[in-house]
């Protein structure tokens, strides 16, 4: 028992941060925490399990960067910023070099994204990890899956795919040839998108002053995508003068391969072989995939652009079942054989 306070108290307390007066932190039973006027509190949380969500080798301070990344790019998906995070940590050992390094992991992602951890639970166990982050949007304005309407532009932002590359360059499945193609810089960028994805907190917080629908690709983009129509059409409403019939009342979406946007890692990689799994369903990148009006789509781009953040069409959204994926927006033909599922635990 008093090695698990000591634990806390050396790995965890320092990362309490600069809580406002009349705030309590890590230490009493509850943390209490002041919310701002006229702002409605968003709560996400995301469990990580070794073996499962991060390969067993991968290194402790990365294993606490994307437990906390992947429950922010959540709030960056709903348009929230960033508020506190708690943490619930089961370990198998008292493992102090592990601790150390994830401590590190944990306090380079608080500092960057300006979050206290304000508390926890800590257990023996298999290795597990879940971060439950808080956040804070004006009343009203969250980012929602269910805004999508017909003719809007599908959008990403950054490059899709670098993640589920880095994912088979970590569990060493790359044969010689192809490890040929990626030099070491393109590896590292391949493995940092893995280990260490950025949550698009900035973009979030721009796409609420647009009428978008928003999500985070945790589960490859044609997965989430599938979402943000499953959700669309659920709150799909009508005015009087749009008599829907039976063949036009579902939303679908149309996405063009020649206009994703691919790193030069991911080039070198199709230059080799042409994959379109990587780009269209592989998991982990925490990139926002998100619709917008067509008439909202350079003041936005042109918005992001200003802040250097690099947002992409990518397809469009349609009167028509599910998703197809096409050459490119002129075509016809529809590429069937694609898998549209994300990763399924159970
Ligand atoms: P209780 O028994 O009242 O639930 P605990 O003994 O579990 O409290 O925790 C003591 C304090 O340490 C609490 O404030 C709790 O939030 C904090 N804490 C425990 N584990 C963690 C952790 N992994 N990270 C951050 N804070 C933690
Ligand atoms: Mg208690």
């Amino acid at each position: 028992m008093a090695q698990e306070f000591n634990l806390i108290d050396q790995f965890f307390l320092p990362l309490s941060g600069s809580l406002q007066a009349g705030e309590v932190g890590i230490g009493d039973d509850g943390a209490v925490m002041t919310p701002p006027p006229n702002h409605q509190l968003v709560v996400v949380t995301d469990t990580m399990v070794s073996g499962v969500h991060f390969p067993v080798t991968t290194p402790a301070d990365e294993v606490a960067w994307k437990a906390v990344a992947v429950n922010l790019s959540d709030l960056a998906a709903m348009g929230a910023k960033p508020a506190f995070i708690s943490l619930g940590l089961t370990l198998p050992e008292n493992d102090q070099a592990w601790l150390q390094s994830f401590a590190a992991g944990l306090r380079d992602i608080c500092t960057r994204f300006k979050v206290p951890l304000i508390g926890g639970d800590t257990t023996k166990g298999p290795l597990t990890i879940t971060v439950t982050a808080h956040g804070w949007v004006e009343q009203g304005r969250a980012l929602l899956r269910s805004s999508a309407q017909a003719g809007d532009m599908i959008a990403v932002s950054g490059c899709l795919g670098d993640a589920g590359l880095g994912l088979k360059i970590a569990l060493k499945q790359l044969n010689q040839n192809q490890q040929a193609c990626l030099d070491s810089e393109q590896v590292s960028h391949c493995l940092n998108a893995l280990n260490r994805p950025q949550p698009q907190i900035e973009l979030g917080r721009l796409l609420q002053s647009f009428s978008c629908a928003a999500i985070d690709i945790s589960d490859g983009l044609l997965a989430d995508l599938g979402h943000i129509l499953q959700q669309s059409n659920k709150h799909r409403t009508f005015t009087s003068s749009e008599q829907p019939n039976a063949a036009h009342t579902e939303l679908g979406a149309e996405i063009y391969l020649d206009q994703l946007p691919l790193s030069r890692a991911m080039q070198s990689w199709f230059a080799q072989q042409t994959e379109w799994a990587l780009p269209l369903a592989a998991g982990d990148d925490y990139q926002l995939c998100f619709s917008v009006a067509q008439s909202e789509w350079s003041r936005l781009q042109q918005l992001a652009n200003e802040q250097g953040i690099k947002v992409t069409v990518v397809g469009r959204i349609v009167e028509s079942q599910g998703v197809s994926v096409k050459p490119n927006s002129e075509s016809d033909e529809v590429l069937s054989d694609f898998s549209f599922e994300g990763y399924q635990h159970f």
